[in-house]
C-alpha cells in the first residue's frame, strides 16, 4: 500500500494523480506538493511508483489487489494522448463480454429459458 510522499523530491506534476485507478491523490495547490488522501483505497497497482518521475512515492509491504486492467489501459493511453472516439467504452470490450451481452439480450428478446447452464 501506498504509505508516503518525500515531499522535498515531489514537483507536484499530477502524474500519480493521473494515473492513479482509485483516485487517492490530491494536489496541495498551495504547497504545489501532491498529497496522499484515500490511502485505504490502494490496490497496490504500483503505477505511481513506476511513473513518478522522482521517485518520490513509498510504499508498505502489502498483498496486491485485483485490479481492472482495462481501466488501467484506458487510463495509460489518456495519459500517452491517444485519442478516443464515443465508440471506444464498446470496442474495448473482450470478445467474452460481448458474447455474453448478446446472449443475455437475445435471451431476453425471447422470453429467457432458463440460465447459463442448460
Ligand atoms: S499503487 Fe496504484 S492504487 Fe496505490 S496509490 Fe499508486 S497508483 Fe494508486
Ligand atoms: S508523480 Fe511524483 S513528483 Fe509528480 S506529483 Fe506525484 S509524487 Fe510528486
Amino acid at each position: 500500500m501506498v504509505k508516503s510522499i518525500d515531499l522535498f523530491r515531489c514537483t507536484g506534476c499530477g502524474l500519480c494523480e493521473k494515473i492513479c485507478p482509485a483516485d487517492i491523490f490530491r494536489i496541495d495547490e498551495e504547497a504545489g506538493k501532491m498529497t496522499i488522501l484515500y490511502q485505504a483505497d490502494c490496490c497496490n497497482c504500483l503505477q505511481c511508483k513506476y511513473i513518478c518521475p522522482v521517485d518520490a512515492i513509498s510504499f508498505t509491504p502489502s498483498e496486491p489487489k485485483k485490479i481492472n486492467m482495462d481501466k488501467e489501459w484506458i487510463k495509460m493511453k489518456e495519459l500517452m494522448g491517444a485519442v478516443d472516439n464515443p465508440m471506444a467504452e464498446e470496442t474495448r470490450k473482450p470478445a467474452w463480454q460481448k458474447a455474453k451481452e448478446a446472449a443475455m439480450k437475445k435471451a431476453k428478446e425471447g422470453g429467457a429459458q432458463g440460465g447459463w447452464n442448460k
